[in-house]
């Protein structure tokens, strides 16, 4: 069967691997779209750098339908045929972090799509029943897609805990910033800035702005604006409620503090490269709670009803392309003139 496999930095191969089969409590799925995001380009840049030995099928953001279920797997609505969104993680359900609640940090977590577990972009693949969210009817395929980088998104906005018509600073408008000010509106935040030196991408989130009925509040460059000065006349002098910060860069960290009220939060979600030199006093002296939001944990549900109530549209940022593509849909995400590609897997 087909995969999208990567052998080394900048060195992916559409080839033929073994199928897999389903073991107890596993189901086999066939993928039908499968996003390029951050993590997959961190490894098309820098190699698999020891973090895995074998190449590895990329594809940790994707839909499925089942094709046939495993010895053990009880759930009715887990039937061949059913289009599903997988939640890409293997947890132990036994470490202390996976007993607590917080599977997100489990000690022996696997991701699906960057381990040695196979991934999305591939003819088929095995997952864990537990991993299975089968979506409603009336979802796309492309839409199931979604999830996984919408929960990311959704678990850093409840982190945020802005009160409904309240006000936030969005840093970035990336997929995640955008899935941000998305479920920031879907939940009643009545002034949402964002900062994003990218002229396409501000663009886009003002149409998107646009679409979701508030108008873009203020969609500001970083580069040419004080940004947490702007928000500090938008908001009376007093600065935004939460700032969430999805662009990883250090200018983003020293502007979410800035602009964000005393008793207010600073949420960090994005993927940080690079340390950023702090100076605990600007959170000190502006009473800002700093938070990061890593992943998620118990979103999938949420944000498929989100999906369904319409409140993450997809107009302008969200472009599917061929499994042969991948590659030069990596180049183009360095270049930063896409937002988010989406693999047909199983192609046109
Ligand atoms: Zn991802
Ligand atoms: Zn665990």
């Amino acid at each position: 069967m087909r995969a999208a496999v990567l052998h080394e930095a900048r060195d992916l191969r559409i080839e033929d691997v073994p199928e897999p089969s389903p073991g107890p409590g596993e189901v086999l799925v066939r993928p039908r779209f499968a996003g390029l995001c951050g993590s997959d380009l961190h490894f098309w840049e820098g190699g698999l750098r020891g973090v895995v030995q074998d190449p590895l099928i990329l594809g940790h953001e994707f839909s499925a339908e089942v094709v046939e279920v495993g010895p053990g797997v009880d759930d009715p609505a887990i039937r061949p045929g059913a289009l599903a969104s997988v939640e890409p993680m293997w947890t132990c359900g036994q470490c202390a972090p996976c007993r607590r609640g917080t599977y997100n940090f489990c000690r022996n977590m696997v991701w699906h799509g960057l381990s040695p577990k196979g991934g999305g972009m591939s003819a088929l693949t095995v997952v864990r029943a537990s991993m299975v969210h089968v979506l409603p009817e009336s979802l796309t395929a492309v839409q199931g897609a979604l999830v996984e980088p919408i929960s990311v998104a959704h678990h850093a906005v409840s982190k945020a805990r802005v009160p409904v018509g309240g006000s936030a600073l969005v840093l970035g408008a990336g997929p995640i910033g955008i899935a941000v000010f998305l479920d920031l509106r879907a939940r009643g935040v009545e002034r949402i800035v964002v900062s994003e030196p990218s002229p396409d991408r501000r663009a886009a989130i003002a149409h998107l702005a646009t679409l979701t009925g508030g108008g873009a509040d203020l969609v500001l460059d970083p580069a040419a604006v004080d940004v947490p000065a702007a928000v500090r006349e938008l908001t009376g002098g007093e600065g935004v409620d939460a700032s969430i910060d999805a662009a990883g860069v250090e200018p983003a960290f020293h502007a979410a503090i800035a602009a964000t009220r005393p008793g207010g939060r600073a949420v960090t979600v994005a993927v940080y490269m690079k340390p950023v030199t702090f100076h605990p006093m600007a959170a000190f002296l502006g009473g800002v709670d700093i938070v990061a939001s890593c992943a998620y944990c118990n979103d999938f549900p949420a944000v498929i009803d989100g999906l369904v109530n319409g409140s993450y549209p997809l107009d302008g940022w969200v472009r599917p392309i061929p499994l042969e593509g991948v590659a030069a849909g990596f180049a183009a995400l360095e270049r930063g003139t896409e937002l988010k590609l989406l693999v047909d897997v199983q192609g046109p």
